[in-house]
Parts: C-alpha cells; sequence; structure tokens
C-alpha cells in the first residue's frame, strides 16, 4: 500500500477517483500523524469529528463521480480563519474563547469543494511576525532540525511546518508581508500569494487590510494550482474582491517557459547577504535560462523604501483594525475592580489580552495617523507605496513576465535566536517579500536547494497582477529544473 502520507494533492485527487484510497482513510492517517506530533506544535486546534464528517460526505461525492479536485483533500487551516463554531484565534489571548458564528468565504469555499479540514493552524498573533514567536499558544516548531530547533518562519509558521511535516495535504496561509512566502521558503514548501482581491479577505481576521491575501501553502506548484484555484473568486461581502474570471490554474502548467522574460532586479542585492543566498540565486537564473527564458537585469529603484513604507503602512492599518478588540464584543475580558470604569476595562483588557509585538505595532500605527504626524509618516508612506508599484508597472510594461529573487536573506534560524535583538533585526527577514504586498501583486516561493547545513532555500517569482496561472508557470520550470526533493529527517 502506498505511504499516504507521501501523497501530494494531485497524486490523492487521482487516487481517490480511481478507488485506491478514500477520504475517510486518508483522513484517519493524517489525525494520526497529527497525534504523533505534538513536538512540532503546529495544530492549535484539533476537529477530527468534522474532519471524519466532511471525508464521509466526500466519498460519497467522489462515488457520485462529481468530484471537485478539492474533495476529500485533508488541509490545515491557519487560525487567523474564522470557522463556523471552531476556536478562531488569531492565535491571540484577546480572541480566547471566541467562536465565531460563520465561515470565511475562503473555508466555505475549500468545504463546498469537499475538504477536509483536520484543525487550525499556529501562526504568530494576528499575523505579526516572522518566527511564530509572537504566538499565544507558544511557537510552531519546524520538522527541519541541525542542532538547536528552528523556526519554520511566521506568520504561517504553522501551516508550513504541518505541511513539511506531512501533517495535512496543503493548508491555508495569509500573507501581508511575506507570511506565505518566508515559511515556505523555511521550511522547503511551495506557497503563493495571490494578485490582491484574487481571494475574498471576509472572515479572516484583519491585520492591515490593504494588504492581506490569503493563498495556499503545499508539497509542491501543481498542488498550490489545484488548491489556489478553490480558494479564489469574487466575493461581493469583500469590497476589494475583483470580478475577474478564475482561470483553470493547473491547465497552464505545460512547463515551457521558452521566450519569457525573466526580470533580475540588482537592487536585491543586498548588503552582507550570505554567499549562499547569492548562489541560489544565480542557479535559479541560470535554470530559468536553461529552459528557454530570456534573462534581463532590471532595476526597480524604490525597493529600499519598502521595509520603512510597510512598518507605517501595516501598523497604522492594524491600529484601526484591532481597535475592535475592546473586551466587549469578542473573546477576553479583564477582570475589573471596584471602581474601574469602562475606559479601566479597555485598558486592562488589551494591556492583558495582546502580545507584547501586537502592542508594539499598534502604538506605532497610533503614532503616525495621529494629527501632527500623519503627513509625515501615513502620507508619506502612501507615497512611496505608490512609487513602488510604478517601479513594477515600468518593468512590466517593459515587457518583462515574471521578476526572479531570493524569498528570504537567509534560511530558518533558530528559535529564541532574536529574542534579545532590536525588532527590526526580525523585520529585515520581509526584505525581498513586502515589495509584492505593497505592489498587489501575486509571489510565490519554491524551495530551490539547501545550505550549508542541510536547510532549504527558497526562490521568489514575482508575477504580473492577474496572471497567477503564468505565474505558476514559470515556478513549475524552476521546480523541475531545481528537482528539490529533500525531506525533513522525523525526529518528532
Ligand atoms: N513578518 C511581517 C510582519 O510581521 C509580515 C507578516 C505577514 O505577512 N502577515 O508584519
Amino acid at each position: 500500500m502506498t505511504d499516504l502520507s507521501k501523497l501530494t494533492i494531485a497524486g490523492a485527487r487521482d487516487a481517490m477517483r480511481k478507488g485506491d484510497v478514500s477520504s475517510a482513510e486518508l483522513t484517519e492517517s493524517y489525525l494520526k500523524s497529527i497525534e504523533g506530533a505534538g513536538a512540532l506544535n503546529a495544530f492549535v486546534h484539533h476537529t477530527p469529528d468534522i474532519a471524519m464528517d466532511q471525508a464521509k460526505a466526500a466519498d460519497a461525492r467522489i462515488k457520485a463521480g462529481d468530484a471537485p479536485d478539492m474533495c476529500g483533500i485533508p488541509l490545515g487551516i491557519k487560525d487567523l480563519f474564522c470557522t463556523k463554531g471552531v476556536a478562531s484565534q488569531a492565535a491571540s489571548g484577546i480572541l480566547e474563547g471566541f467562536k465565531p458564528e460563520y465561515e470565511s468565504t475562503v473555508t466555505t469555499q475549500l468545504f463546498d469543494a469537499g475538504s477536509v479540514m483536520l484543525g487550525k493552524l499556529n501562526m504568530d498573533e494576528f499575523a505579526m511576525g516572522s518566527s511564530n514567536e509572537t504566538s499565544v499558544y507558544g511557537n510552531a516548531v519546524n520538522p527541519w532540525k541541525v542542532d538547536a530547533e528552528l523556526t519554520p518562519g511566521g506568520s504561517s509558521g504553522g501551516s508550513a511546518s504541518a505541511v513539511a511535516a506531512d501533517l495535512c495535504l496543503g493548508a491555508t496561509g495569509t500573507d501581508t508581508g511575506g507570511s506565505i512566502r518566508q515559511p515556505a521558503a523555511f521550511t522547503g514548501t511551495t506557497g503563493i500569494k495571490p494578485t490582491y482581491g484574487r481571494v475574498s479577505r471576509w472572515g479572516v481576521v484583519a491585520f492591515a487590510s490593504s494588504l492581506d491575501q490569503a493563498g495556499p501553502m503545499t508539497k509542491d506548484v501543481r498542488d498550490s494550482a489545484i488548491m489556489l484555484e478553490a480558494m479564489c473568486g469574487h466575493d461581493p461581502k469583500d469590497s476589494t474582491s475583483a470580478d475577474i474570471a478564475v482561470p483553470n490554474f493547473e491547465a497552464a502548467l505545460t512547463g515551457d517557459i521558452k521566450g519569457k522574460v525573466i526580470g533580475i532586479p540588482k537592487e536585491y542585492h543586498m548588503d552582507g547577504m550570505p554567499e549562499e543566498i547569492e548562489k541560489l540565486w544565480k542557479d535559479g537564473t541560470a535554470m530559468l535560462k536553461d529552459a528557454g527564458a530570456e534573462i534581463r537585469d532590471i532595476s526597480l529603484p524604490h525597493t529600499k523604501y519598502a521595509l520603512p513604507a510597510y512598518y507605517v503602512i501595516a501598523p497604522a492599518e492594524a491600529s484601526s483594525n484591532l481597535a475592535r478588540y475592546d473586551g466587549v464584543r469578542f473573546g477576553h475580558r479583564a477582570k475589573l475592580e471596584a471602581g474601574d470604569g469602562i475606559t479601566e476595562m479597555y485598558e486592562k483588557t488589551r494591556a492583558e489580552g495582546f502580545g507584547a509585538e501586537v502592542q508594539r505595532r499598534v502604538m506605532v500605527g497610533t503614532y503616525v495617523l495621529s494629527a501632527g504626524f500623519y503627513d509625515a509618516y501615513y502620507n508619506r508612506a502612501r507615497k512611496v507605496r505608490a512609487l513602488i508599484k510604478q517601479d513594477f508597472d515600468k518593468v512590466y510594461a517593459s515587457g518583462v513576465d515574471a521578476i526572479l529573487t531570493p524569498a528570504t536573506p537567509s534560511s530558518a534560524f533558530a528559535l529564541g535566536a532574536m529574542k534579545d535583538a532590536d525588532p527590526i533585526q526580525m523585520y529585515l527577514n520581509d526584505v525581498f517579500t513586502v515589495t509584492v504586498n505593497l505592489a498587489g501583486l501575486p509571489g510565490i516561493a519554491v524551495p530551490a536547494g539547501l545550505d550549508k547545513n542541510g536547510l532549504p532555500l527558497g526562490l521568489q517569482l514575482i508575477g504580473r497582477p492577474w496572471e497567477e496561472g503564468d505565474l505558476l508557470n514559470v515556478a513549475y520550470a524552476l521546480e523541475q529544473a531545481a528537482g528539490f526533493v529533500a525531506k525533513p529527517a522525523k525526529w518528532w
């Protein structure tokens, strides 16, 4: 019998349709793997009963012969997605006990397609972080290990860890500044952030609404194509959701990239970037060239302002979005003392419920939006954002089809390594990814090599807006050329 944990989404779909395996069998096997993987702390809420019910319903649909591609596929769902009647805490203490009355559009679409929810996945609190260490549940752990335990990245660290450790066939992630792509790169998995507006944000706990996008995290590019298609589509409940047809992304995977123009942006050569990242980038460039693409040097001159602009805009939006957590409507409320009024209730609840990084962002965001500093910070950051977008527009208008960069400036680092570091050290993780969110573009991380310690390294491809099919196809060609097959040795 095939090892069920080694299947991909595509493989499981085909095997279920042939009758070689049922969704119930698959689901049972994954639930068992999750039980044995407590050390990874990837799954933070377990939903085995829901999973088995969904799996049985999926098996009936598959038998009836009308099953969509994602039917019967066991998934993990990031804790940022509201799932009806199931704890949805955004890894925050302030949402303790919150069980939504409604289902997010993304999970609704996945469940309508017959997918199975195994449970909710760990993440950084309110998706703020790059290491999963700001989670109220404690950090998830990377299944890849050298000596010390490593971060799976963040904020979608639980999603990345679960997919890399074969605890599910795919997982939902969200990406505001890199939270799908950086954890994918740190765990040897694939993750795509689609064009802003492609996937509905309805029912996804908001971090920075003009940047947030959900996307799939999977074992390979084909699986990302299949799962992304099921997540996409116009949603009248999200005013920023685009009414644009969703193509068959899997059908775009021909592997033929002859004549495609791939841009290599000179500004992404950062000072002090490790030799092995430079080498990976060069190797990736050569692979695309060998596959028939034309390589072109390009310039994205405002790149160096992206991180500072992001760390003004994202906290500004977050401070506004998080104002709703006041102890009245959701989750946690502090115990009050005699004489406390409503102000004390807000203050105590928010001081207890939010972790340190979230409090930092709320304070920075409130400051940059305050009357005296609005123009100096927030408005200036918005102008910079427009210039960053213009850089990309110009490059695409000149005929470039996709842009190749490293996904992260390093491989996964040790848990705790940044404990005493300046927060900016942690923010630097996003140096290659935030530009893509600021410009609203699609970006994908693909595992492309190993570092000197045998840890995975990822490359990022950035595509034209709404051209996820093309982007996935270039990623597919890169994946085939890179031939990344390494898996972490099981220690958990
Ligand atoms: N690491 C970035 C941050 O902390 C990005 C997070 C994300 O994409 N959700 O803001």
